[in-house]
């Protein structure tokens, strides 16, 4: 018996990653029956059933799942902006990572396009949300600058790509993986949802043990299941110092004795992601959905 990692899925035909050789497989007994149940980025354990054929016996435990794409054990997402075109939005990019922590996922920052970026613009960029704790790094797909460090994020992990379109999600993953040749830059290319591309989403090898979807994640971005005394606890600067403010459920925006309004004051928190979270929060106010 072998254990591997289900990299592709096509109807009900699995590919798993052995080790080295990729078997195609196929579910067996009462699996047949649950197909979906198995899942692209799922570990199983598989019995050989022919040369470079398998059998899927059984499939391991989740840490977690994506369902846009469908991924199982998703290690990592990378969130893309580019510096320009599209320009830089830090509301949709502080949104981002809000969906990306209140699924219980950790999240890094790719600022693709650094090939078009003004002189401090990266470093400015770097300073705040490094320091915050997010693993960030500047590419150009272009350029080919900062690749190496990006394969450094993917390193030894499942990785899913999310950001808004044009930014370079598929130039990035095409300059990772020469094979994959997907398409660029067409307006109005298929985002994924319910087609085709989404059901066959595959993991490709980025080197040192990094596997990528091929297929972004997070095209949805609503905001409704955060509850509003909760969404601090995505902002990491604001997670820290909620616990010294005088009410329980303080939302940090009025209320008296407020230990963020007293760091906002002194210059110990960056004024734009505060002004970025209070944004946030009237949305999120408005769409809370508590059922
Ligand atoms: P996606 O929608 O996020 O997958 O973005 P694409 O990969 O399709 O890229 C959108 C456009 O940006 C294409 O015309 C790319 O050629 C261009 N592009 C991608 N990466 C870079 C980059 O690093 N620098 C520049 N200048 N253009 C880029
Ligand atoms: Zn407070």
């Amino acid at each position: 018996m072998l254990e591997g990692r289900v990299v592709r899925s096509y109807s009900n035909v699995y590919y798993v990653d052995v080790g080295g050789e990729v078997l195609e497989c196929r579910p067996r007994g009462r699996l047949r029956y649950q197909s979906e149940r198995v899942l692209t980025g799922d570990r199983v354990r598989v019995s050989r059933a022919g040369p470079g054929l398998g059998a899927i016996d059984s499939v391991l435990p989740r840490k977690n799942m994506l369902e846009r794409p469908p991924v199982a054990n998703v290690d990592r997402v990378v969130v893309v902006f580019s510096f320009h075109e599209p320009e830089l939005d830090l509301a949709l990019l502080d949104r981002f990572l809000v969906l990306v922590s209140a699924a219980g996922l950790e999240a890094a920052l790719c600022l693709n396009k650094l090939d078009l970026a003004l002189a401090d613009e990266a470093a400015t960029l770097r300073e705040l949300y490094a320091g915050l704790g997010y693993p960030l790094v500047a590419t150009s797909a272009r350029s080919g600058e900062g690749l190496q460090a990006l394969r450094l994020v993917l390193a030894g992990r499942i990785n899913v790509l999310a950001g808004p379109s044009g930014v370079g999600k598929s130039s990035l993953l095409n300059a990772l993986n020469p094979e994959l040749r997907l398409d660029t830059g067409r307006l109005g290319r298929k985002t994924g949802r319910g087609t085709h591309t989404t059901r066959h989403v595959s993991l490709v090898p980025v080197g040192d043990g990094g596997l990528v979807a091929d297929t972004p994640g997070f095209t949805r971005l609503d905001l409704g299941r955060i509850k509003p005394t909760e969404l601090a606890w995505h902002f990491p600067e604001l997670a820290a110092l909620t616990p010294e403010c005088r009410f329980r459920g303080c939302l940090h925006r009025a209320e008296p004795d407020c230990r963020v309004k007293a760091a906002l004051a002194a210059g110990e928190i960056d004024a734009g992601r505060y002004r970025r979270y209070l944004e946030l929060l009237t949305e999120v106010e408005a769409a809370y959905r508590p059922y």
